[in-house]
């Protein structure tokens, strides 16, 4: 395997460092002040030819093999500019399940920035165990009329859509008896309330209560019942090391801690280092699979699993060379603990991973 850039992938880095020379420092990296200007720095980078690499071009992406997108973190990465918002889970759900009007429809705005989205899956009693999930849409003419109560829901304050997961046949077996829609996210019957997390960040996400809000019965993606395969190709993605592509961030947090550690280096700083290199490893080795056709099922857990790990030893090292004392580091270490929820918590993976990939249990 030769992991270096092909003349095509040279020239592409070199277009998008210049253009980060410019912008460099002009855009939040962490913080409320990211998640209020990632709206603008979704657009930004989508102007500059810069956003939906991997995904297709009549939609507005660019068709480019997703290795192009892990050269757009990495160097993001390296300008100290923010990540790239991360949508592929919706382009993935469209592309498989919405008809052609619904994607003709949503994916330009969604890919070029011009509407925001967010992803109504979980709620207070159905996390983990999302067949148990209540929401219920209730078709009335040509509309179903909506009533539930979400959470963790991202972006939920500035999104103009959400895709979301109800129960419209309350007799089905659970899993048979949800369906998807696209929902306004503004409009009577729909209340968004913030959740604050524990690294201090506000804007991320929140609560929001469906009480009568309506989606017209054309805006339900695929079939009637079809929610459940749509949820597992969306979390499926979210698995994928492509789309997790933050090694090159942690590679670079690994390198910040080491410059400012007089002496010899704390463990958790030496074992953060390893298991960014391993990480980083793996994923050019799924990159590669990708790029000869072989495609991952359950293997997503694994990556997701690693990922986690590696996210975490990132976030003790920053713990153990900054301490409490450095608001960023400590920031840094509170984020990485959501790592092992959000997409599915590590329990589930290994779940996953025991049944479906080592054949254990019933
Ligand atoms: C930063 C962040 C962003 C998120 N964004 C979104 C979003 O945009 N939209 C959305 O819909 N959701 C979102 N979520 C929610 C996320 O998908 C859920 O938090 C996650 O699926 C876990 O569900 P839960 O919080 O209800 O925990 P629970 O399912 O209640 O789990 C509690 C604990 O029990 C364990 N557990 C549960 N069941 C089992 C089992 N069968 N075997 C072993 N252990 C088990 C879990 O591993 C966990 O440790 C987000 C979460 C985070 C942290």
């Amino acid at each position: 395997m030769d992991y270096r850039d092909s003349p095509e992938e040279a020239q592409f880095r070199t277009r998008l460092r210049d253009w980060l020379d410019g912008i460099a420092g002009t855009f939040p990296t962490s913080g409320d002040e990211y998640w209020a200007r990632q709206g603008e720095w979704h657009r930004a980078l989508y102007e500059a030819g810069f956003f939906g690499l991997s995904w297709p071009r009549e939609f507005g992406g660019q068709d480019l093999p997703p290795v192009y997108d892990v050269i757009l973190d990495e160097e993001l990465a390296v300008a100290s500019a923010p990540p790239r918002p991360g949508l592929g889970y919706l382009v993935a759900g469209f592309g498989r399940h919405a008809s052609r009007q619904l994607q003709q429809r949503f994916l330009p705005g969604m890919i070029n920035g011009s509407e925001r989205w967010c992803q109504g899956f979980s709620e207070p009693g159905a996390g983990s165990d999302l067949a148990s999930l209540r929401t219920t849409a209730t078709r009335d003419g040509d509309e179903y009329v909506i009533h539930g109560h979400k959470i963790w829901t991202s972006y939920s304050d500035v999104a103009d859509w959400c895709l979301l997961l109800a129960r419209t046949d309350p007799d089905a077996p659970r899993h048979k008896g949800i369906s998807a829609f696209v929902i306004a996210m503004k409009q009577p019957g729909v209340e968004q309330r913030p959740l604050k997390m524990i690294s201090g960040v506000t804007k991320e996400f929140g609560q929001v209560l469906f009480d009568g809000a309506r989606v017209p019965a054309d805006q339900m993606v695929g079939e009637p019942g079809e929610g459940w395969p749509l949820a597992m190709t969306v979390v499926g993605h979210e698995r994928e090391p492509s789309t997790l592509g933050f090694t090159a961030r942690y590679a670079k947090l690994v390198r910040q801690l080491a410059s400012r550690v007089d002496g010899p280096a704390p463990d958790e700083l030496a074992w953060a280092a390893v298991q960014t290199e391993m990480l980083r490893l793996h994923v050019r080795r799924r990159l590669s699979e990708q790029l000869d056709g072989i495609t991952h099922g359950p293997d997503g857990s694994l990556d997701k699993l690693l990922m986690t790990w590696v996210d975490q030893a990132v976030g003790h090292a920053a713990l153990a060379v900054g301490g409490t004392r450095d608001p960023e580091l400590l920031g840094a270490y509170m984020y990485s603990r959501a790592q092992s929820v959000m997409g599915g918590t590590s329990q589930i993976q290994k779940n996953i991973i025991s049944g479906r990939i080592l054949g254990l249990g019933a």
